[in-house]
Formats: structure tokens, C-alpha cells, sequence
């Protein structure tokens, strides 16, 4: 444990399942050290003429299984062992769905809102030449993540295929559709997380309740699509405020009112409710599509909802999933819920690569067979090995790394 670079959150995280995979020291090491890390700092010219220098990271993390994928975020607490646990996360959801990917993940250390839009375009062109000799569309695919989006990304791109004087639109995803972006990116995360319910819920759509914490991107678009497929959405809350109607919500108007007075509150016949209260609702399903450390010990008790659908990243912490399991709540995890956003990045690098793109009912229906395919797969590892979900997942993940490594000659 005392080896440099060793993620000690991925080994935590690992140790779960250690012993049921029966995983000796090779093994370990190659799950949670990185295989490439990246730490740079480098100047940027402010509109004021003063030059300041950030700091910028690059974790490869494991690339067993192909290229390694994963976001860019700009955020003040970007920090090496932060982009370490992400980038081993990247590598166990690309694992999970079966893309042919690895794992990675960068970011700058900066607060952006302080900074104005040609600050931001300069800092992104900065922060990828430093990084272009490490990446490429067989090597390493950056995305958007945190504070950065489809406009950073052409930016990235654009820097890129400057200093190597060609096109490579499938060296980053997440990029505008005018620059070979894919069709349905934008909501690819929720429909993603849609279909998974899809094919874990029992009961028809019209006899299922939802309550849906965070109305951003994530939150917004899935409580519109279950709404759209007949779901009965019955609570919606963002940072300031929460709406409840026991007969349902239409999504649509809800968002409409939000649009018009930037608030969820006084929408018509609903109540008020704060976002401590719905969580604990009575629900079939709830979904945490927010911030992380949402359902802690000190509320997992109250919890009532059947099925946990967790949209946002780790919205349970590791005490609270444990009293979920002793209550038998079905919990889906976000390294599965939420990666219909890495499987349309996926299809973005294949439409990229072929010169050949896709239609927006194309992208869904291949999306909804891998979403589908990745739940049937995890649950049949749930009944092999008699555990829950979360474990599932690292059992699947992990057996297939590392029998990547293996095959590469990488382990015994
Ligand atoms: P977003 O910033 O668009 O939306 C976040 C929402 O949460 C906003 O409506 C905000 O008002 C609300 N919120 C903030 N604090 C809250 C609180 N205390 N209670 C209730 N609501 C609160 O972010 P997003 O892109 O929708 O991401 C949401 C979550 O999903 C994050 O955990 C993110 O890491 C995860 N995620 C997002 C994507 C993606 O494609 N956007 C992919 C994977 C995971």
C-alpha cells in the first residue's frame, strides 16, 4: 500500500470484493495504481494583460480493455486524488456497459465563474497542448464533465487539430453536432438512466410513482421522459425549492413554470415540499439526480421509496447503503445508472471514426440495447454470487479488466 500513486479510495472501493474474486497483489496493484498521470501547470494571458498559471491534471488510469475515455472538469477543488478515483470509476463504467474502453479523467484547478469567456477559451486551448501528445482517438478521448460543455470542447478540438494539422473530430466527444457531435448527447445520461428502470420496474409505467431530487440536466430530462412514457412523476425539487402533487406532476408545464420564473415553488395545485422530505416520500422509486451524500446514516432510515435509481454520482454514502440493504431497497448504482452519457460519447467516436452519422432514433435504439443488456448482465452476477448491485458491479467491472490483462500477457 505504501507504492507511489496508489488510489486509496479505488483500493477501498475494491476491497469490498477482494475477497469473493480472491484478487492476490498483482492483481490489486494493477486495479489501483494509474497507469499515466499527468500534472502540469501553465500560463494563461488575462484581459487585464496579467499572466496567471493554473494547474492541470491527466489520469489514465487503466486502458486494458482500449482507449482510455473520460471528462475534463473545471472546478476550484480539482485535486490529483480527486481525478484518480474518477478516472478508476471511468474505467469500471466503460467495463460495465462493455464499451471497448479504458478509464481516465482531467481537469483544471480554477473557479471559471471568475473568469470571462476568452479567459476560459484560452485556458482550455492552453490546458490541451499540454496534454496533446498523450492523447488521441486510439490513445486517450477527453469529454465534457463539471463546468465544461459542448462550446469547451469544440475549443479542444479545434487546438488539437491545429497542432497535429489534420481533422480528428473522434479524438474528443461531447463536441457541438455541427463539429460531428452525436444526436441525443444532451439527454443521453437521463434516457440512459430511463431504460434502466425500464427493465428493472415491475409494475406498468401508470401505476409507478417517481419522486426526482436535482431539476438540472440530469433531473429535468429524466423526470420528462418517465413522465413521457406514462410514469406517475410525483415530486420534483432543485436547490431552492421542491413541488408535490400525489397524483402527479405534468413535467412538461413543470417545466415551463420554471422556465418563466425561475423557480419550481407556487406551481398550481402542488405543496411544497423541502428536499430532506423527498426523499423520504413514499414512492416506488427515487432518484437522486443532484449532488453526492444525499441519503446518509442519519436519514437511510426514513428512506420508504422500493427502488433507489442513483443518477447523480454517489448519492448514498458506503454506512447508508448498508442500512438500504438491511431494509431491502433495490439500489441501481450510478456507475451504471448514469453512463447512457459514455455510451452516446461511444457512438459519437464510431459516427467519427466511419465518417458516417447517425439518426437520433439510431442513437437511442442502440443506446437502449446496451443499457438493457448491461442491467440483464448484472443481474445474473447478482444471483452467481448472491450479492447485492453495488457489488455486482465491481465483481463485473473488475473480472473483466482483468481479463484483459491477462490476455495482454499483463498477469498470470
Ligand atoms: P446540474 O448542475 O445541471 O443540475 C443539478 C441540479 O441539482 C440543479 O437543479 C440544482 O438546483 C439541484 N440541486 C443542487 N443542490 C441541491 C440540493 N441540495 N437539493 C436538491 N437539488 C439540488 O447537474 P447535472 O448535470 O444534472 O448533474 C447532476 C448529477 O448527475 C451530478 O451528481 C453529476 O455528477 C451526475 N452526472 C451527470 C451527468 C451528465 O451527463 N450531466 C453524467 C453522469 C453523472
Amino acid at each position: 500500500m505504501e507504492k507511489d500513486n496508489v488510489c486509496i479510495d479505488c483500493y477501498n472501493q475494491i476491497d469490498k470484493v477482494s475477497k469473493l474474486l480472491n484478487l492476490g497483489q498483482a492483481e490489486l496493484d494493477i486495479l489501483t495504481i494509474p497507469k499515466r498521470i499527468l500534472t502540469f501547470s501553465f500560463p494563461v494571458k488575462l484581459d487585464s494583460g496579467d499572466i496567471r498559471y493554473f494547474t492541470g491534471y491527466r489520469v489514465q488510469f487503466n486502458d486494458a480493455r482500449g482507449p482510455t475515455k473520460g471528462g475534463i472538469r473545471f472546478h476550484p477543488e480539482v485535486n490529483l486524488e480527486e481525478i484518480k478515483t474518477l478516472a478508476f470509476l471511468m474505467t469500471l463504467k466503460c467495463a460495465v456497459v462493455n464499451l471497448p474502453y479504458g478509464g481516465a479523467k482531467g481537469g483544471i484547478m480554477v473557479e471559471p465563474k471568475r473568469f470571462s469567456e476568452e479567459e476560459i477559451e484560452k485556458m482550455s486551448r492552453g490546458y490541451i497542448r499540454e496534454i496533446n501528445g498523450f492523447i488521441g482517438a486510439d490513445i486517450d478521448i477527453p469529454a465534457p464533465d463539471v463546468n465544461t460543455d459542448a462550446k469547451i470542447m469544440a475549443w479542444m478540438l479545434d487546438e488539437y487539430e491545429k497542432l497535429k494539422g489534420r481533422h480528428a473530430p473522434a479524438t474528443i466527444t461531447g463536441k457541438p453536432i455541427a463539429l460531428g457531435g452525436s444526436k441525443a448527447r444532451e439527454f443521453s445520461t437521463s434516457i440512459g438512466g430511463a431504460y434502466v428502470l425500464q427493465e428493472l420496474a415491475d409494475k406498468k409505467p401508470k401505476k409507478t410513482t417517481v419522486a426526482v431530487q436535482g431539476f438540472g440536466n440530469v433531473g429535468m430530462n429524466i423526470a420528462r421522459i418517465l413522465n413521457e412514457w406514462g410514469y406517475k412523476v410525483i415530486a420534483v425539487s432543485d436547490s431552492k425549492s421542491g413541488i408535490y402533487n400525489k397524483k402527479g406532476l405534468k413535467i412538461q408545464d413543470v417545466i415551463k413554470h420554471k422556465e418563466k420564473t425561475s423557480n419550481l415553488s407556487k406551481f398550481k395545485n402542488t405543496k411544497e415540499i423541502s428536499n430532506e422530505a423527498l426523499l423520504e416520500l413514499k414512492t416506488d422509486v427515487l432518484v437522486p439526480a443532484a449532488l453526492e451524500d444525499q441519503i446518509t446514516k442519519k436519514n437511510a432510515d426514513k428512506i420508504k421509496a422500493k427502488l433507489i435509481l442513483e443518477m447523480a454520482n454517489r448519492p448514498i454514502t458506503p454506512e447508508a447503503d448498508d442500512i438500504l440493504l438491511d431494509k431491502n431497497i433495490f439500489v441501481m448504482p450510478d456507475i451504471l445508472a448514469n453512463a447512457g452519457g459514455v455510451v452516446v460519447s461511444y457512438f459519437e467516436w464510431v459516427q467519427n471514426s466511419q465518417n458516417f452519422y447517425w439518426s437520433e432514433k439510431e442513437v437511442l435504439e442502440r443506446l437502449k440495447t446496451y443499457m438493457t443488456n448491461a442491467v440483464k448482465e448484472l443481474s445474473k452476477v447478482c444471483t452467481d454470487f448472491k450479492c447485492d448491485m453495488r457489488a455486482s458491479l465491481y465483481i463485473n467491472a473488475v473480472k473483466k479488466i482483468l481479463e484483459a490483462e491477462r490476455l495482454r500477457g499483463n498477469l498470470r
